[in-house]
């Protein structure tokens, strides 16, 4: 029995010699490779400013401190994404506030917004969840009521769009990353993307240990190793070049889902189809209210012994035990979030999966979704 994987990253004869290049250059940090992959990554998102970085969440705490964001302040954010676009205002003893999400984009509900501004509020932190925009006009018109930076977890959002301007670049910065699940890998990495000349000399310093930007011997302020290789960087280089590509295989995987599942009435599809504004990082699907978490449980576990990975995004971040214990959240907080959080499967998703791979994984799906309702 073939397995049939989650995720799995496109790597082909580019990403090879681009490694080879670098390993052979001998220069394996700290080369010309970061500038070039920063250069045409700005280019390529249309932002004046790209910052490489060792991580989507190295990169987000670089946006929490170069926003002067710490111990007292607010930042609102959505329950409904991975842990990293909370823990990053954690990290600078800033305190996430959650609004609830809406129930058809996945993102954070402008409608929700408002009412968790406090004067300790000093941001408002969207996700591109699934790599579907939020919506950028009425988050950023609450933004400029309230006085507030905008900034993008843009992590699962390369190339996503908002009325043709590309996701990311709408706030004060935005970050990418690279993990290998995502629409483009470096093996672990991420970008910042700013308009702002002395956010991006910022984070630049504090990824290399705060150092001053005009002497290697001066340490202006408190800084970490969050840098990038070369060898990732040449990476990421060969998987930019690619990426129109990569979205449009990606694309393609999600509508031919879409038309195996389309008809099922137990299954509610995943937002963004048919829409060239939406850059798709995984497939998932939700079973109907009526079925509960045991029922999710069991038809994993029935899908696996098939051999066919499924994930389940996302658990819910409020409900996490570290962020009870500090903020005293407990289950019914949020019941939009935490509802559609019991339901999801994310389906085997990645660019190459054949069209056989995904009628197999539908059919099996749909069989053991019938066995259970029965
Ligand atoms: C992947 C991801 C991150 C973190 O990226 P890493 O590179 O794994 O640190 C942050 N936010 C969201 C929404 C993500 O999906």
């Amino acid at each position: 029995m073939k397995r049939i994987r989650l995720s799995s990253p496109d790597i082909g004869e580019e990403e090879l010699q681009a490694a080879r290049r670098v390993l052979q250059s001998g220069q394996l940090s700290l080369g010309a490779e970061i500038p070039a992959f920063e250069s045409e990554f700005a280019d390529y998102l249309g932002s004046r400013h790209a910052v490489a970085v060792s991580s989507g969440t190295a990169g987000l705490h670089c946006v929490i401190r170069g926003l002067g964001i710490g111990e007292g302040d607010e930042v609102i954010t959505t329950p409904f994404s991975f842990i990293a676009s909370a823990n990053c205002i954690l990290f600078e003893k800033a305190k996430p506030v959650f609004a609830e999400i809406d129930p058809q984009t996945l993102c954070l509900d402008p409608s929700k917004i408002e009412e968790r501004i406090t004067p300790r509020t000093k941001a408002i932190l969207v996700v591109h969840v699934l790599g579907v925009s939020c919506d950028m006009d009425r988050i950023g018109a609450i933004a400029e009521r309230h006085n507030l930076f905008v900034i993008e977890d843009a992590c699962e959002a390369i190339g996503t769009t908002w009325k043709n301007r590309k996701v990311g670049t709408f706030g004060r910065a935005g970050v990418f990353a690279f993990y290998p699940n995502k629409q483009m890998t470096t093996g672990e990495g991420g970008m910042i993307v700013t308009g702002d000349p002395e956010l991006a000399a910022f984070y630049r310093s504090v990824r290399n240990q705060g150092r001053s930007a005009h002497d290697g011997n001066v340490f202006d302020r408190l800084g970490y190793n969050y840098r990038m290789s070369d060898l990732h960087a040449a990476i990421g280089r060969a998987q930019l070049a690619k990426i129109g590509e990569i979205l449009k295989m990606r694309r393609e995987v999600a509508e031919a889902y879409a038309s195996e599942l389309r008809d099922v009435e137990e299954i509610i599809l995943p937002p963004g189809l048919g829409e060239d504004s939406t850059s798709w990082f995984v497939f998932l699907i939700r079973l109907s209210e009526r079925f509960g978490p045991e029922d999710r449980r069991e038809i994993r576990r029935l899908l696996a012994a098939e051999g066919i990975d499924t994930g389940a995004y996302f658990s819910p971040i409020h409900l996490q035990e570290f962020y009870r214990r500090q903020f005293g959240f407990k289950p019914g907080d949020f019941p939009v979030t935490e509802s559609i959080c019991e339901r999801t499967i994310a389906l085997p998703f990645h660019n190459r999966l054949g069209r056989e791979e995904i009628h197999t994984v539908c059919e099996k799906l749909v069989s053991n979704l019938f066995a259970r309702r029965s």
